[in-house]
């Protein structure tokens, strides 16, 4: 049995077919009927992939495989069983012999206040779809206010996208994001691109951390344009 069916669970499952084919039942417990290719997230973001380009089918590609979509809520090493919950079933209980542990991670959310409460993690399909929506929906709701400084502030915050975490994810989402909606903007008739402001933060002093100071430096195109990174 294997738990998880991302990128670990997925290629550890494709190995135990090729040594055991047949001789054993094989059985992929995971959230979600698909294997998800995450590095393709910032696409379905901007719209440039649909959510099912980024979506493999597990009974697709793992013939042979018992597949059952559910949660694990425990597991018990001594008795060998696990607890699923499954979305229609409820809590079901299910033996193992072998048993490979590859759940993933997910999104940090450090100490940060505010962060629980009003960010949105970049780790699933419905997160990467509902990003899309929410940022059409601020410049909707940007372009419908009436004019008058007494709207500027709404219209600011509307227009004001931050992200938390500069490394490889955070700091090519941005990229990404910034790129589609530069081009999009123009299509809501009062919004300018300029106005849109995007804010990248990190404690670590400068964007991409893992990359070293040449290419996390400011370059002469992004040091002046719409964006800015904090740090702290
Ligand atoms: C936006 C984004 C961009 C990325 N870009 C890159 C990149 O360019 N290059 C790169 O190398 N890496 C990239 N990564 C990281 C890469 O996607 C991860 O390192 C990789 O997905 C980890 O694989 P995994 O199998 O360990 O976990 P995951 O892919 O997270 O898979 C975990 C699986 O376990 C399942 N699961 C979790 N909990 C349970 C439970 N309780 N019960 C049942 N099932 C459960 C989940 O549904 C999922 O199927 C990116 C990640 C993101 C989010």
């Amino acid at each position: 049995m294997v738990i998880g069916g991302g990128f670990a669970g997925f290629y550890a499952m494709r190995r135990l077919q090729k040594l055991l084919g047949g001789k054993a039942e094989l059985v992929l417990v995971t959230a979600s009927d698909y294997l998800l290719y995450a590095p393709l997230l910032p696409e379905v973001a901007n719209g440039v992939l649909e959510p099912r380009d980024i979506a493999v089918p597990y009974r697709q590609a793992l013939r042979g495989v018992r597949v059952l979509v559910g949660r694990v809520r425990q597991l018990d090493l001594a008795a060998h069983t696990i607890g699923l919950d499954c979305p229609e079933e409820g809590q079901v209980d299910l033996r193992w012999d072998r048993l490979v542990i590859a759940p993933g991670s997910v999104t940090r959310q450090f100490d940060i206040p505010g962060l629980h409460e009003h960010a949105h993690g970049m780790k699933t399909l419905r997160e990467a779809t509902y990003l899309r929506d929410h940022i059409i929906a601020q410049l909707d709701h940007a372009d419908a206010l009436p004019d008058g400084p007494e709207n500027d502030d709404e219209r600011r915050r509307r227009l004001t996208i931050v992200a938390v975490g500069a490394g490889y994810t955070g700091t090519e989402l941005v990229a990404q994001l910034q790129f589609w909606v530069s081009r999009v903007t123009g299509r809501w008739g009062r919004l300018d691109p300029s106005q849109v402001r995007w804010v990248l933060v990190d404690v670590a002093p400068q964007v991409l951390p893992e990359l070293g100071s040449r290419l996390g430096a400011p370059s002469a195109d992004s040091a002046g344009g719409g964006s800015r990174f904090g740090s702290g």
